[in-house]
């Protein structure tokens, strides 16, 4: 009798044990899916932010290049005709205009102009044969550049 009812517990044990084992299992997967899940959730929340950050950067990038080259732009352009200057021609190392659109300032009796822009006088002995070579260089390159 008690070696029988020792069977049938042990038995029954047994059942219940095996039976355990796959809900463990079950308990242990959950967990993981879980920990991945979460993993998961932070790549893509660390992924948005660097994305969102990349983002700005990139946007900050466009404002500044966009801002130099409108200082480029403005420094190509001739104070008189308000167009891209041809054959740049400064002043004595203050402004710069077209040679033709300088030429056309009308003189006083000592042969003397003033700057239209700053109204410095200067001299220009005609015709010109030297040009600003500086700004005749940044105007091919931001001519490239606009391409
Ligand atoms: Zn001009
Ligand atoms: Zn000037």
């Amino acid at each position: 009798m008690e070696t029988q009812s020792r069977i049938r517990s042990n038995s029954s044990t047994d059942a219940e044990g095996e039976h355990r084992r796959p809900l463990l299992k079950f308990e242990e997967m959950k967990r993981d899916l879980m920990k991945i899940s979460q993993e998961k959730s932070k790549m893509e929340e660390i992924y948005k932010t660097s994305r969102r950050k990349r983002d700005e950067e990139h946007k900050e990038l466009v404002r500044e290049i966009k801002s130099k080259n409108n200082a480029v732009e403005s420094v190509l352009l001739c104070g008189i005709c308000h167009d891209k200057i041809i054959r740049p021609y400064t002043i004595q190392f203050q402004h710069t205009f077209c040679v033709g659109c300088i030429s056309q300032v009308s003189r006083n009796e000592n042969n003397h102009r003033s700057c239209p822009l700053c109204r410095k006088p200067f001299r220009l002995i005609l015709p010109v044969t030297q040009h600003n070579t500086v700004i005749e260089e940044i105007k091919s390159i931001f001519g490239r550049l606009n391409e």
